[in-house]
């Protein structure tokens, strides 16, 4: 049996004819930026999280980056995040000008610590990246604690979290702004790249829809009051078409880049949408699954921080012996993969920083430890007891 990571080709086979006919319809359209599929994505999505703004972009990473900028955050700055991640989180930090600052992870939940964060705050810390890693729903309130008590910003990386949950509250309404990927593999994916903002404040949304597009028109105007607190009204824009012949385009009031969701992926992205609960539902029934498979196993499974609910973005698992038995699965045609091999204060681009083997334990540990075993909707039940067979030889 040959088993992947992820199989990407089974989901899109069981939304074949809609994803082909919505594709077609856009080709047929030829409305290629910001058209009906980006607006009514953004709207469906709004619904979906309970938020009143979402703003699409080109990726996971954008979106981070786009946050920071909108929340003011950028050189002399510092951000806090957690040390255990993937690289995207670190970088956006420092492509703005800011100083990433790690804080190490809670060694069963792999989330950021958040008794080590308070030591990390000082006059320049600005915002805490809480990552929702693998799916599994960061400890919010005390995070939201923390950052009230200091008066700096909570952004959510919910880049593997969508419909994920803490205490009954999706993920994404938890925070000042959050960031989502659908980067083909995440939960709810694309065909290609893309990434969604959220927040309920709507001047940070003007501000965000600003950055997005070059800061032009009308919107770029409105964005321009707000950062400077200037108090005026700005005339609608009463065009049909905002996007390819409207003249207040070429009116430029802050700077910010070009990064936006395109028609066709929105389009596949709202069929997507409408299946995410009932795909989320499997992925969790697949972990129970595991779960119990490998539970008189020397493995550690997945925990929960109470209160949440891991939408299971990865399935991971540790093992002392990790390139023995990740090479033994792969004989049995069993995909595995390593989720973090390096954690971020390690990483060599961050070497100017100072940071230390032994800075972030935990971290470190995990790297050594962690690997990931085949987890998506679609993977049947004969699959996964291949698959918990495999690993009780092993063992
Ligand atoms: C995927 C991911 C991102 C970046 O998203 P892209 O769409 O690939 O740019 C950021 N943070 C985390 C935690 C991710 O998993």
């Amino acid at each position: 049996m040959n088993i992947s990571l992820i199989d990407l080709k089974r989901q899109y086979a069981s939304i074949k004819d809609e994803s082909d006919e919505a594709v077609l319809k856009v080709l047929n359209n030829a409305q290629y930026i910001m058209g009906e599929n980006v607006k009514s994505f953004e709207k469906e999505f709004s619904d979906y999280i309970g938020v009143k703004n979402s703003i699409s972009v080109g990726n996971g990473t954008d979106a981070l980056i786009i946050a920071l900028k909108a929340l003011g955050i950028g050189c002399g700055d510092e951000v806090i995040t957690t040390s255990y991640t993937f690289f995207a989180t670190a970088e956006a930090i420092s492509y703005v000008g800011a100083k990433p600052v790690f804080v190490d992870v809670n060694i069963d939940t792999y989330n950021i610590d958040t008794t080590k964060i308070e030591e990390k705050i000082n006059e320049n810390t600005k915002a805490i990246i809480a990552v929702h890693i693998f799916g599994n729903p960061c400890d919010m309130d005390e995070i939201n604690r923390i950052a009230k008590k200091h008066s700096i910003y909570v952004v959510e990386d919910a880049a593997q979290a969508i419909a994920a949950e803490y205490k009954g509250k999706k993920i994404g309404t938890l925070s000042d702004i959050a960031c989502f990927s659908f980067f083909p593999t995440k939960n709810l994916g694309c065909a290609g790249d893309g990434g969604m903002i959220v927040t309920n404040n709507d001047d940070l949304a003007t501000v965000l829809k600003a950055l997005r597009v070059h800061g032009s028109g009308e919107n770029g105007l409105k964005a321009y009051n707000i950062l400077n607190n200037i108090n005026e009204e700005v005339e609608e824009d009463k065009s049909t078409d905002n996007t390819v012949y409207n003249p207040l385009k070429y009116y430029n009031y802050i700077i910010g880049q070009n990064s936006r969701l395109d028609e066709l992926q929105a389009a596949i992205l709202r069929i997507k949408l409408r299946k995410i609960s009932n795909w989320t539902d499997k992925r969790i029934n697949n972990a129970k699954f595991y779960n119990e498979g490998l539970k008189e196993t020397n493995l550690v499974t997945p925990v929960v921080e109470e209160n949440g609910k891991h939408v299971y973005h990865l399935y991971i698992l540790q093992s002392e012996k990790r390139e023995e038995i990740c090479a033994y699965l792969k004989e049995k045609g069993i995909a595995t993969g390593t989720y973090y091999p390096v954690p971020m204060h390690l990483q060599k681009v961050f070497k100017p920083m100072g940071y230390v083997e032994g800075d972030c334990p935990n971290s470190e540990y995990l790297s050594k430890r962690t690997f990931a075993i085949p987890m998506f909707p679609e993977l049947e039940k004969e699959e996964i007891d291949y698959i918990v067979e495999a690993i009780k030889e092993f063992n």
